[in-house]
């Protein structure tokens, strides 16, 4: 361990994700996930030295009472662990046009959150008190704020802009926002490594394919456009969000079928993607199974899935023009041979074509090349948005 440890946290409105990380090369000393807030179960599990624990929160306890749990019953009990911390990093969900970078967090930096909670009202609310609570514990610490919009404000306007009066964007700010900025930051740093490019001049297209799914067009290795709108329910197929649709189906729905608008956002975001088209579930790997047995819903949903990724892909050759890369990455896009090789199916027109065994090795945590000698290339990059926020936190407090 080095003297280089940041804590990072990413507070939800009901749960709150964990990680002590070495900001010099990644490693993960602590990680853990503390749940079900405000209810009678609240219960907090980690990992340490590759030991599993977990155990019940006090009931009803919320972020406050995870962290300070954490602190006093996971932090303080590893001997010369918290005199090596350098910093708090906070993953912030929107960021709105505020905030461009990642920044140390003051009290007009939280004001700035706290008013870009209409734009994320589960979201931001949840991490201001997560940065409260962690100001508390650590008081000499520098907590910062990673914003998962902030690398997607080098959009050009005709990509962020929506074709609604302009107004809406001047004055409410009513634009897409895009989101998983970290991560597809970092997959474009480690995809310029890998082809051997200044990252300058390295152009991509990021498909972060996890629960939420989201693809990005970097040019010059900066953000051109990306598929998540003003919030994360637009683009693709996600596990339980719709992506793109018609928006005159929700009043269809409304005057006509005598939903509420609740009831249609909820179904909009909690029970359409994957689960609303399988009707059985939102995890990829459940999906996967039971397309292998012929579940018809399940090969819809995974057909649907790729063909809506690859159609995206496919248009991002506008702003790019030359693509020298597609990079897979999340919890699908490095672990599902299948779905890569249907996205890569897809897009035979321009030329792709998979390895089928280089495909089946980038799985679990290994990164590689997925395309045939001839092919242009596409590659997997497992992730890690965690050591972004602890690169930046450490970058800012040296700073
Ligand atoms: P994430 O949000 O990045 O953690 O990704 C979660 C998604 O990745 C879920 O839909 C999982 O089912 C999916 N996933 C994780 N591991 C695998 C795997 N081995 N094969 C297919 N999908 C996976």
């Amino acid at each position: 361990m080095s003297n280089k440890l940041v804590l990072v946290l990413n507070c939800g409105s009901s749960s709150l994700k964990f990680a002590v990380i070495d900001a010099n090369n990644g490693d993960e000393v602590i990680s853990g996930l503390a749940e079900c807030f405000n209810l009678p179960d609240a219960r907090i599990k980690w990992k340490f030295n590759e030991k599993k624990e977990s155990t019940s929160l006090p009931e009803y306890s919320a972020h406050s009472a995870a962290i300070i749990f954490i602190v006093e019953e996971i932090i303080k009990k590893v001997e010369g662990l918290e005199a090596q911390f350098i910093a708090v990093g906070h993953r912030i969900v929107h960021g709105g046009e505020k905030f461009t970078e990642s920044v140390i967090i003051d009290e007009t930096v939280l004001e700035g959150i706290e008013q870009c909670s209409s734009l994320a009202p589960l979201h931001n609310p949840a991490h201001v008190l997560g940065i409260k609570a962690a100001q508390k514990a650590f008081p000499t610490l520098t907590q910062v704020a990673v914003f998962d919009t902030a690398y997607h404000q080098t959009m050009p306007a005709k990509a962020f802009l929506y074709a609604l009066p302009y107004n809406l964007y001047k004055e409410k700010g009513i634009r897409r926002y895009g989101m998983h900025g970290t991560s597809h930051l970092f997959v474009t740093n480690e995809a310029a490594k890998a082809l051997n490019k200044p990252v300058e001049e390295t152009n991509i297209i990021s498909a972060h394919l996890g629960n939420g799914a989201s693809v990005t067009a970097i040019k010059n290795g900066q953000s051109v456009d990306t598929s998540m709108g003003m919030t994360p329910l637009a683009g693709l197929v996600m596990g339980t969000r719709c992506g793109d649709i018609d928006p005159s189906i929700i009043e269809h729905l409304i005057e006509r079928e005598g939903y509420s608008l609740k009831g249609v956002m909820d179904m909009l975001q909690k029970q359409s993607g994957l689960l609303g088209i399988s009707g059985l579930s939102s995890d990829f790997r459940d999906i996967e199974q039971n397309y292998e047995k012929g579940h018809e819903g399940a090969i819809l949903a995974v057909d649907m899935f790729a063909y809506r990724l690859a159609k995206y892909i496919a248009s991002y050759a506008v702003p790019l023009g030359r693509i020298d890369a597609i990079v897979f990455t999340g919890g699908i896009g490095e672990n599902s041979v299948r779905i890569r090789t249907k996205v890569l199916d897809n897009l035979a027109i321009f030329g792709y074509q998979i390895d089928a065994d280089k495909n089946k090795t980038a799985i679990l945590g290994e990164a590689g090349i997925i395309t045939a000698d001839n092919s242009p290339i596409a590659m997997v990059i497992p992730t890690n948005e965690e050591w972004v926020i602890a690169q930046d936190s450490a970058k800012l407090v040296s700073a």
